[in-house]
């Protein structure tokens, strides 16, 4: 059923709003497969790199066409553009090995503003991809500033306290899906939250990283 109201929306969104590649405006796809062959895929699963969290998976760096991409999914509301993310993510999530997908929440007044939640949307998805059932147990507790106007160290002080859960955890292994990785302080912070609310272990994953120093401990799938 799902997936049949999914398919009626992607056709009526494509002809509303017909797939252009982000770089070189060619028709047909988000990135088509040119533009795609410069982006740097990392497909990566680092261990230990982000405190509170077990593991966590990435797709692509952030940069040039991908940081594109994330912007006009973000910013101009291009849904479709969260299904395309998730389909790259799924084939890097093992299946069988998580009880629930959290996704990062945003602030009840900022979704309102906005109209959805982005990492919510392509939680959304990788659920319907992998079965994985997806529970909002987070929520925020106040607005905080956007992550990319603050400095390394101001964006752990951000969002510190920032999450809340709405809920219980029973021994979950819990993954928590957002959109962009970069000094992984929301992730951590969020994964203290669920392992505080009764989670077992949270592995992370994100559509794209930024390329950090200590990527050279990364295990590379
Ligand atoms: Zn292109």
């Amino acid at each position: 059923m799902f997936s049949r109201i999914d398919d009626y929306l992607d056709k009526l969104w494509d002809i509303l709003y017909p797939k252009r590649c982000v770089r070189c405006a060619s028709s047909g796809s988000w990135v088509c497969a040119s533009c795609l062959a410069s982006c740097v895929r990392v497909d990566s699963l680092t261990i230990g790199a982000v405190p509170n969290l077990t593991a966590t998976y990435a797709v692509y760096a952030y940069t040039d066409t991908i940081r594109e991409l994330v912007h006009e999914f973000k910013y101009r509301g291009v849904f479709s553009i969260g299904k395309w993310m998730a389909q790259q993510i799924a084939p890097l999530v093992p299946q069988d090995s998580y009880s629930v997908i959290v996704p990062v929440p945003m602030h009840r007044k900022r979704r309102r503003y906005r109209g959805y939640n982005q990492s919510e949307v392509i939680g959304r998805y990788l659920s319907n991809f992998t079965s994985i059932p997806m529970k909002g147990v987070l929520s925020r507790t106040r607005i905080t500033s956007p992550q990319y106007m603050l400095n390394g160290e101001e964006r752990w002080r951000n969002v510190q306290g920032a999450f809340v859960a709405d809920m219980k955890l029973s021994g979950d292994l819990v993954l928590l899906v957002d959109d962009v990785l970069t000094t992984g302080a929301t992730l951590s912070e969020c994964a203290k939250v669920l392992l505080e609310s009764g989670a077992k272990d949270v592995h992370g994953v994100v559509f794209a990283r930024a390329l950090l120093e200590s990527s050279s401990a990364d295990i590379t799938r």
